[in-house]
């Protein structure tokens, strides 16, 4: 495996594999990788001849009060997983040859991003679709691997290569869970022991949520009702949002009729962690 930390050498790499004729998949990742990050790189190990991972913690989508210089870093750690998983280039550029003092532009995705973690990460997604639009500018990808951990960043990436006929096809894999269904995030290191056990109770109230909707449950408020009792009945949980949502506009559902999305975020101490499930109904 290469390490490419250059915007320059990591396009002459990838140009002149697209002109062999190779196809090329990627992951764009934040990095301190688990086995999350790691079934993305499989998928693209079986989708592309080539695979290339990012590894970059995106300044531009943490707002000032958030992590993002204590964001969980460990380059060593990741360079061998990512060796390990039969990656071709790590590509793990710097913030100031990403974002030149002079940097002026950014992508901007209007309805998606407005609801659910937009409303409380308002600059958020805005830095998401900029970074991801540069780094498929780089790496030039014919398939792109993104978790429906972040479900409302999948569908936001889906909208942008649409509407900017970006000509990437944007793919999303299943959550992976901790034995306990904790979803695996690199975010969890920061849980002390009794958040963790606490942090429980989201995959709990989310399978709670799918019994409801199985057994033929259609009213949106009965379901948060519900979703939210669990929650709440762990002291040290405190929820930013419970809702259903449409899954592919994202906008909220009074009644179950179409495929929606049961979408949580909620802090425990000063940890953040979001959690979905997706629920199609035919
Ligand atoms: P991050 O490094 O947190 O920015 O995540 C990089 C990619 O990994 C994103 O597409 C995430 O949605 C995905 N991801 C993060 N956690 C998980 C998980 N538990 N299961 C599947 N994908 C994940």
């Amino acid at each position: 495996m290469k390490v490419i930390k250059t915007i320059k050498e990591m396009k002459e790499w990838s140009s002149s594999v697209r002109q062999a004729g190779k196809t090329i998949a990627f992951v764009p990742t934040m990095g301190f990788f688990h086995e999350g990050h790691l079934s993305l790189m499989r998928e693209g190990r079986r989708r592309g001849d080539l695979l290339i991972v990012s590894l970059f913690v995106n300044p531009t989508q943490f707002s000032p009060n958030e992590d993002f210089k204590n964001y969980p870093r460990d380059f060593e750690r990741d360079r061998k997983m990512t060796e390990e998983v039969g990656v071709d280039i790590l590509f793990a550029p710097e913030v100031i040859e990403m974002y030149p003092p002079d940097h002026q532009t950014s992508v901007r995705v209007e309805k998606v991003t407005q609801n659910l973690c937009g409303k409380s990460r308002p600059i958020h997604f805005q830095g998401v679709t900029t970074v991801v639009m540069m780094l498929f500018e780089i790496v030039m990808p014919h398939v792109a691997i993104f978790g429906e951990k972040d479900y409302q960043q999948l569908v936001t990436v889906q909208q942008m290569v649409r509407d900017l006929h970006m000509g990437v096809e944007v793919v999303g894999m299943p959550t992976v869970r901790e034995a306990d269904g904790l979803a695996m995030s690199s975010r969890n290191t920061y849980l002390l022991p009794e958040e963790r056990k606490a942090a429980r109770s989201l995959h709990q109230s989310l399978q709670r949520a799918k019994e409801l909707l199985q057994k033929g449950e259609r009213n949106a408020d009965r379901i948060i009702h519900e979703v939210r009792e669990i929650l709440q009945s762990e002291s040290l949980v405190r929820i930013d949002y419970a809702q259903i949502c449409d899954a592919n506009t994202l906008q909220d559902v009074d009644r179950i009729e179409r495929d929606v999305v049961v979408a949580l975020a909620a802090f425990l101490g000063k940890t953040r962690l979001i959690d979905n499930l997706i629920y199609r109904i035919f």
